[in-house]
């Protein structure tokens, strides 16, 4: 705030022929980004109506000052306006003008345009004498009347749109072009009566009052709820202070060579070089948004359907256009979208942006402005938005496509599938067999669920958060999954699906598109994805930025092969747990978990070492070279237990045990929060024998690889849920020990890297006595975020859909890392362990390594690597990339360039 006594600030800036000369910075903080645009055009000489802007800073100053004008900001703002009035004068252009506001980014849902401001009863009648177009100048006045009245003074457009039916019926006239002069003279009257009527005051007659008035409007509307709110939805905070362009008006309602449009330097779909866009004749404002009439296509080689082209009717125009794109691309080094009048022949530009486009465009433009020499490598990785990789990597809805959303739930997986509808596992294999495709729908998923995941083309569930098993699972296994559907009701035994007042029998044909939550009605058209020349050579440029490497979440040979085609440098994490997972295995883990003797458990797990060894040791010949972290088991005992009856009976018969033992012993081990239950290493301490067969089969398993590949693999044995160092000490001893037999029995020099998953505050806190011990750090953010905020991952949803609601919080802490709070922990867990240690590698191996803000926190943090699901793993590469760039131009890291 300033003080009286203090110079206010400059709040108002001018641009356009005859603005006088200042030295203010330009950019969008400042102008927000249509003023910018302004100032930019101006600079380069491009034909721009002109005008001035209030800054950012005004707008910030006016809230400050309890929402009334500091002192100053009114005299700034009535010198430059009495300015451009006198600089109208001289051209000889009506002294009207344009209303814009525009945040640094653009958001939706503040103040819409108000266009003709200016106008009152006395001075319309002037410009219909004087413009020689009478129709032109009341039409002109009534669509101020209704903007002004909508955006200014509060008065809903239905209640204008009403009254102009009601004119044209009384008066039997149909389409808006059949309005003479005088019916809009007369309506332009009747909006100030409905303006009377529902806002309780006169629209203002006096030119100062309706600029003044349009201008707090804008201040008032940015610090709307909405605006908020969609700010805090993208993760931008404080983007609501606008600035406020006023401009003067040019007009593209004076005849057939006067129009309006809106141009593409490129393709938006594409990314193709060439002028795209519409533009409607004889119109004015958001006439083309409203669809009053088609618009027609700048370009020839558009469909000539759609009318002809501006490029044929108007070449001169076309051209000039097409040069002015061309300037600002050079001047932005990126493509642009510009918004257009043509006045009698002349053309104007009134704002201009970075164009709007698809991650596939976004891809090919970022490459292509490399090669044409407009920008650097560097430059092309930090225009891509990493999470937009997502449409390119996975099937999309087709954007023209119209559906019926039934329900929405969590963006679990990314991807957009169609198919039938089931409710069991085995429906859905026997289905996928017959050449089915199928949407398993689940209220959760478990272990006996995987084969059905597996068969199915996407999966919903109705309970469960984004770390839950289906989502983890899905995330793994590439396929799209909506997790956590509330709205959505599932009658397993009727062998239905409730959802938006419809009931969905087995078979019902559904879409669910993953990287939205949504879950729609019918088969929707779909996308396929390309995995392009252009992305692979922009991934090729974001691996030579970054520093952190990128490892992927792959328990299996196949999620392996899709890491490594993706780009992953290694596996960082393999949860042992879901290697035995087939209908075989799974049978021995229930008989490992649920028998009370230890011979029994010895005998299961001889059972189940030649298969873990057999599949880690092809995992490491094909990682042969890069590194691959093996989790102990983990197993949440609640999702390891055999639910179904069919199942207990398997598991009784596999035994020789009766059904009710099996239950009695399955209830035995019911837990009441088995997230924080008998899990993780607690179960490696409790059965020994259980670690000891998984660190042999990991031992011989490597012995195996080497002799294939003649080099031993780079092994890492992770131990999960640590929360003591004790318990680190008795476990590594005992892995110790085993290495020790196997190398004795193969002759090989096997060695392996010993650590930690770091999943529990108290092992944050104790960094530095557990580094003593432990060769790496993974942060298990999963856990993590579960333990330090005291959030099951699995309930979570019940509450944050409110807490994001009311604004408490941001994001969801399970998708993205809560930096102060969980991101605290990390920080101290690494100063800690690197202290001690500081060869210590560290990493994060939770769904957030293949979060962008994560990743850019995990750079910040100096993480080795993050390590994400195989088919994030390229969002993953760019991320880290982007954060590596962004670090260094802060001057926080010191890479050197490639
Ligand atoms: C974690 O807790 O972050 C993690 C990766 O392990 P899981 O999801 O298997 O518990
Ligand atoms: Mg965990």
């Amino acid at each position: 705030m300033t003080g009286k006594s203090e110079t206010p600030p400059r709040w108002v800036c001018e641009f356009g022929v005859g603005a006088e000369k200042q030295a203010l910075p330009t950019g969008a903080e400042l102008f927000g980004l249509k003023g910018a645009s302004l100032l930019d055009m101006s600079a380069l000489g491009l034909p721009v109506p002109p005008g001035f802007i209030l800054t950012t800073e005004a707008c910030l100053a006016w809230h400050d000052n309890g929402g009334t004008p500091p002192p100053g900001l009114r005299e700034q703002v009535m010198r430059a306006w009495e300015r451009l009035q006198q600089r109208l004068r001289q051209q000889g252009r009506p002294q009207l003008v344009s209303v814009r506001s525009g945040a640094r980014e653009s958001v939706p849902g503040i103040m819409d345009t108000i266009l003709n401001l200016g106008l009152n009863d006395a001075n319309v009648e002037d410009l219909a004498r004087g413009s020689g177009e009478r129709r032109f100048a009341f039409d002109a006045y009534r669509r101020f009347v209704e903007m002004y009245g909508d955006s200014v003074m509060g008065v809903e457009r239905r209640h204008f749109e009403e009254k102009l039916e009601a004119y044209k019926e009384r008066h039997e006239l149909v389409a808006d072009a059949d309005l003479s002069a005088d019916n809009w003279r007369a309506i332009a009257k009747a909006y100030q009566a409905v303006i009377r009527k529902h806002a309780g005051e006169n629209f203002p007659q006096q030119r100062e009052m309706q600029l003044w008035g349009a201008v707090e409007a804008a201040f008032r509307a940015c610090a709307s709820e909405r605006a908020r709110a969609w700010c805090r939805a993208q993760g931008i905070a404080d983007c609501w202070a606008v600035a406020v362009s006023v401009q003067a008006m040019v007009f593209g309602n004076m005849g057939e060579n006067s129009a309006t449009g809106r141009l593409s330097s490129r393709d938006p779909t594409s990314g193709e070089r060439h002028l795209c866009g519409q533009f409607l004749r004889d119109s004015q404002g958001d006439d083309i948004a409203a669809s009053v009439r088609a618009p027609a296509p700048l370009g020839r080689e558009a469909d000539g359907a759609l009318g002809r082209s501006l490029e044929e009717t108007m070449p001169a125009a076309f051209a000039f256009l097409q040069d002015a794109a061309t300037r600002l691309e050079h001047h932005w080094r990126d493509m642009v979208e510009v918004v257009f009048t043509l006045e009698r022949g002349d053309v104007w530009l009134l704002e201009a942006r970075p164009g709007r486009r698809s991650a596939r465009a976004a891809v090919k433009v970022a490459v292509d402005m490399v090669d044409e020499g407009q920008s650097g490598e560097a430059e092309a990785v930090l225009k891509i938005s990493p999470s937009s990789l997502q449409e390119l990597l996975h099937p999309s809805l087709d954007a023209k496509a119209e559906y019926e959303v039934l329900a929405r739930g969590l963006a679990a997986s990314p991807g957009a599938a169609s198919g039938a509808i089931v409710f069991h596992p085995d429906d859905a294999e026997n289905l996928e067999r017959q050449g089915h495709k199928v949407i398993l729908v689940r209220r959760e998923t478990g272990p006996e669920d995987i084969r059905g995941m597996q068969a199915a083309v996407g999966v919903i569930t109705t309970r469960g958060g984004i770390t839950s098993h289906a989502a983890v699972i899905a995330r793994g296994m590439g396929r799209p999954c909506v997790c956590g559907a509330r709205a959505l009701r599932i009658d397993e035994k009727g062998e239905a699906l409730y959802a938006a007042n419809r009931r969905l029998e087995r078979g019902a044909l559904i879409t669910i598109d993953g990287g939205s939550g949504q879950v729609i009605l019918g088969e929707v058209a779909r996308i396929q994805p390309e995995f392009s020349g252009a992305l692979k050579r922009l991934m090729g440029w974001a691996d030579k930025y970054r520093r952190m490497r990128v490892r992927a979440n792959a328990d299996t040979l196949t999620d392996a092969k899709t890491a490594m085609e993706f780009g992953a440098e290694g596996i960082g994490l393999c949860r042992t747990e879901h290697m035995f997972l087939d209908e075989e295995r799974i049978l021995a883990v229930w008989q490992m978990i649920l028998t009370r003797s230890a011979q029994a458990r010895q005998e299961v797990l001889a059972k189940l070492l030649p298969m873990q060894r057999e599949d880690l040791a092809a995992l490491f010949e094909l990682m042969a070279g890069l590194p691959v972290t093996v989790r102990l088991l983990d197993p949440p005992l609640h999702e390891f237990l055999p639910r179904r009856q069919e199942d207990q009976q398997r598991m009784a018969e596999a035994s020789g045990v009766n059904l009710d033992n099996v239950r009695r012993r399955i209830a035995e081990l019911r837990e009441s929060n088995p997230m924080l239950g008998h899990r993780g290493c607690r179960l490696g301490i409790t059965y020994p024998e259980i670690y000891e067969m998984q660190a042999r089969a990991i031992f011989e398993a490597a012995a195996q690889a080497t002799r294939i590949t003649g080099a031993a693999p780079e092994m890492e044995i992770m131990i999960p849920l640590v929360a003591l160092k004790r318990e680190l000490e008795i476990l590594k001893e005992r892995i110790t020990a085993v290495a020790e037999r196997v190398r004795g029995e193969t002759g090989l020099p096997l060695s392996c890297k010993v650590g930690v998953m770091m999943e529990l505050p108290r092992a944050a806190l104790r960094a530095s006595e557990i580094a003593v011990l432990a060769d790496f750090f993974s942060f298990g953010t999963n856990d993590l975020t579960q333990t330090v905020f005291g959030i099951s991952r699995d309930d979570a949803l019940g509450f944050l859909g409110a807490y994001s609601r009311e604004g408490i919080l941001d994001q969801d802490p399970f998708v993205s890392i809560d930096q102060k709070g969980v991101g605290e922990l990390i920080r101290l867990a690494v100063e800690r362990g690197r202290a001690e240690r500081g060869d210590i590698v560290l990493g994060i191996c939770g769904e957030h390594g293949g979060d962008p803000a994560s990743i850019a926190f995990c750079e910040e943090l100096g993480l080795d690597y993050v390590s994400c699901s195989p088919y994030r793993a390229p969002i993953a590469r760019l991320a880290a990339a982007q954060a590596m760039l962004r670090s260094s131009a802060a001057g926080r890291s010191d890479k050197p360039d490639p």
